[in-house]
């Protein structure tokens, strides 16, 4: 038992709800109720919401250890005063009170009035409908619902106070938040008081035009869907508006500022105005969804085990693949992320628009092309791979409204640490919970050293918090003290606006594309061996250009062709820069049947076909000079190596423990759970493969794969299916689309058995 007796004071929608859902789950011993109504009383203890109804708040909370406030806010301070003219010990000696308004600096205000020495736990559930009163109680309205509870500043409020109400919304179903006070009034001004606002005066002002009985006959889903809100409580919202003024006035003004843009630019026959306003909206609306499904995500974490898999089985997606089928056709795989992030950044900070086709509509490209959006940069699309930037010039970028939000993209957070560390406005970055655990001092340090204010958490990751520099950035000689395209990218940025020229040295072949690829827009960039250099404030020039399909996206395949028995498949038009061909080297060294067709040179990068077929792979040493040319293809090239003759044996690729997962770990678990003899080392592997030359012989056994959010691992162990004994679920997916939306179609169209299933 959480509580002995718990009063509840108001038998409404959200009090009743609360009521009936604790005791159905039996977490208190009794549970009493007040509202003014009799007849209320009497079907909720006819419905058992409640053990006993009560028409005076007095006798209510009589030895009451918990007391729940669920009135409309205006009656808030008539149930403080009540509770503080109580007669002395009435209440249980612990007591805590709670509430459910849906604002809380102004309750706060009044418990601190009325009831100081009380222990009060704000609360506010994420849940309700347009419907009210004891008839719309749900006893599961809470379940998979949030709750925020605020920190009180009363300072009336213990840890353990917390922790039991925390515990009694958690048994009803509910994930809990705490959040500070102010935030919490801000946010709900302008995610929920604002839009039931909008959505009253909407239907008010058709309703007194003259054409209004036309309006309401003829409208349509959109009116439906818009104000489907404005049938909730009057009282409710009159009371919330009131309740929290200040905050919704000011969201009212900065509403008001964006609708009379949008009027300006329509009077004005602003087209473009207008486009960029519905393109940023849209793709707002559609990276919120995103961000909400990550957040639903990202909360289960912080859950007990028992309601986390409660949540999981509502968001997270598997593979199920069954063992063998073929990897055999035709297919062209999605456009090149590093090269789609690029097209977006160099375009946004071009002179002109710039055309992108064969753009990687995958999450992470999605979140850098959001970031410029949040800059104020005009993009539309994208639509079917083709993207129009309209570039804004190398210090048209505007200072973003809110924090920039890169979801799981490594490649957004460190690349624009580079760009926004040399830009005269404040930012931070935030991203997934697997961003905010990757490292970030490796490109933050070198741009500091030229004159940027960018900070991050003392362990070395995100938030990314950029203070304007003082004055422009100066050049610099940077001497990489690891290979990594990131890092030389994010200080090539940042020298775009340097005085002076900068020069890099590297110590091994790092990613080239964005050396290329600035040199397409019009940079002059000088690249001697190691050596690169860029002078300071060059202008960029916009230009079209044609991503070809992802090398990395295409491992996979060269892997699951070669492995597959009886396979031959062709892979159109894939980019072969020369610093991410490796995994094509190693496998080719392994004795894989790879040939290149069709070569020709396309936007300043070379692409060919590749076509691959069955063979028997052999272990090998890998050369460590090939590592960071197949840094993200390990994980296919590991499922290879289990497939191979012998032993495959990597060193000098400790990166792999910092990408999206510790990859060597990740894989050496996952090969281990498939019967591969897998033996993790600091900085590589080593692999016992199994093959004997038979190529239908099955390899891996059958099992359950963790993941670890990362897209690579979950691509490369479907990969595993096509030698299996039998079915291997791939566990959490969803990740996939990140890098490769559409990977499990087109590993179907090429003969894996594979299937979605949550
Ligand atoms: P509701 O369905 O109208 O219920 C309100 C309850 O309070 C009813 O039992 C009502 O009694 C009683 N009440 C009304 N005026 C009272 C007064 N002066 N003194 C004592 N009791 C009074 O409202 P609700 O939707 O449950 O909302 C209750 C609270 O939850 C509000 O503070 C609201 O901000 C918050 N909230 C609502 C939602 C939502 O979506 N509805 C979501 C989150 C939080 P009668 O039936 O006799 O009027």
């Amino acid at each position: 038992m959480i509580f002995q007796k718990c009063a509840v004071i108001g038998l409404g929608l959200i009090g009743g709800s609360f009521a009936a859902g604790i005791k159905a789950k039996a977490l208190v011993g009794q549970v009493n109720a007040y509202t003014p109504r009799e007849d209320h009383l009497r079907i909720a203890e006819h419905l058992e919401y409640i053990d006993q109804g009560y028409s005076d708040i007095q006798s209510c909370v009589k030895d009451a250890d918990l007391v729940v406030i669920a009135v409309p806010v205006a009656a808030f301070e008539s149930v403080f005063q009540a509770l503080s003219e109580l007669p002395e010990n009435w209440l249980a000696p612990n007591v805590v009170v709670t509430d459910v308004g849906s604002v809380k600096g102004s309750v706060i205000a009044l418990a601190n009035q009325y009831i100081p020495d009380l222990q009060f736990v704000p609360g506010h559930p994420i849940a309700g409908s347009e419907k009210s009163g004891i008839l719309a109680v749900n006893p599961s309205l809470y379940e998979k619902h949030m709750v925020v509870i605020t920190e009180s500043s009363s300072g009336k409020q213990s840890a353990s106070s917390r922790d039991k109400v925390k515990q009694l919304w958690e048994g009803v179903g509910a994930l809990v938040k705490t959040m500070p006070v102010e935030e919490h009034d801000r946010i709900f001004a302008v995610t929920s008081h604002l839009p039931h606002l909008l959505a009253f005066s909407l239907v008010d002002t058709l309703a007194g035009d003259p054409a209004q009985q036309a309006i309401f006959q003829f409208a349509a889903g959109g009116f439906r869907d818009f104000t489907r809100i404005a049938a909730s409580d009057p009282v409710m919202w009159h009371d919330i508006f009131f309740a929290n003024k200040e905050n919704m006035l000011s969201a009212i003004d900065e509403f008001s500022e964006g609708l009379n843009a949008l009027r300006g630019a329509l009077e004005t026959d602003n087209h473009e105005g207008i486009m960029g306003i519905l393109t940023r909206s849209q793709a707002a609306r559609q990276h919120f969804q995103v961000i909400l499904e990550q957040r639903a995500f990202s909360s289960l974490e912080k859950q007990s085990k028992e309601s986390s898999k409660d949540m999981s089985e509502t968001h997270v997606q598997h593979f199920l693949l069954q063992p063998g089928g073929q990897c055999s056709g035709e297919i062209t795989i999605p456009g090149d992320k590093s090269m789609s992030h690029r097209s977006i950044m160099f375009g946004a900070l071009s002179e002109g628009t710039t055309n992108v086709k064969g753009f990687l509509e995958g999450e992470d490209a999605l979140a850098t092309l959001q970031a410029f959006r949040d800059m104020g940069v005009v993009i539309e699309g994208p639509k079917d791979g083709e993207v129009v930037i309209h570039g804004v010039g190398l210090h048209g970028l505007k200072q973003p409204k809110g924090e920039i939000y890169v979801g799981n993209s490594g490649t957004t957070i460190r690349l624009m640490t580079g760009l926004l560390g040399a830009q005269q406005f404040a930012s931070r970055m935030v991203g997934d919970p697997t961003i905010m655990k990757r490292p970030m001092g490796r490109v933050a340090n070198p741009v500091n050293s030229m004159g940027a204010n960018i900070t991050i958490s003392d362990a070395g990751t995100p938030p990314v918090v950029i203070e304007p520099a003082q004055g422009p950035l100066k050049a610099i000689h940077y001497d990489m003290p690891v290979v990594s395209a990131q890092v030389k990218s994010a200080v090539l940025l940042a020298a775009l606006y340097a005085e002076g020229t900068t020069t890099i040295k590297e110590i091994g072949p790092a990613r080239d594309h964005t050396e290329r690829m600035l040199k397409a827009f019009g940079v002059e960039v000088e690249v001697d061996g190691y050596n690169i250099s860029l002078k300071g404030g060059q202008k960029l020039v916009a230009t079209d250009f044609t991503v070809p399909a992802d090398i990395s996206s295409s491992a996979f395949f060269l892997v699951g062709a070669s492995i597959a028995p009886n396979s031959n498949l062709l892979m159109k038009q894939v980019g072969m820069n020369p610093t991410r061909t490796g995994v094509i080297d190693i496998l080719k060294l392994m004795g894989a049947d790879i040939t290149l067709e069709n070569e020709q040179f396309v936007g300043g990068e070379p692409v060919a076909d590749i076509r691959v077929k069955s063979a028997q792979l052999k272990g090998i040493q890998i050369p460590e000079e090939l590592v960071p040319l197949a840094i993200d293809e390990f994980p296919a090239i590991f499922v290879a190596a289990s497939c191979a003759e012998g032993e495959t044996k990597l060193t000098g690729a400790e990166e792999l423990r910092v990408k999206e997962s510790d990859r060597i770990a990740s894989m050496a678990a996952g090969l281990k759970t498939l019967g591969i003899d897998a033996e993790a080392q600091p900085d590589g592997i080593i692999i016992q493969g199994k093959g004997n030359g038979d190529l239908a012989a099955p390899i891996f056994g059958t099992g359950e794969i963790e993941t670890f959010g990362d897209h690579r691992i979950a691509m490369s162990f479907s990969m595993a299916a096509l030698r299996a004994s039998g079915t291997i679920l791939v566990k959490d997916t969803g990740h996939v689309a990140t890098s490769f939306p559409g990977f499990k179609d087109l590993a179907q169209m090429t003969g894996l058995n594979v299937e979605i299933t949550t």
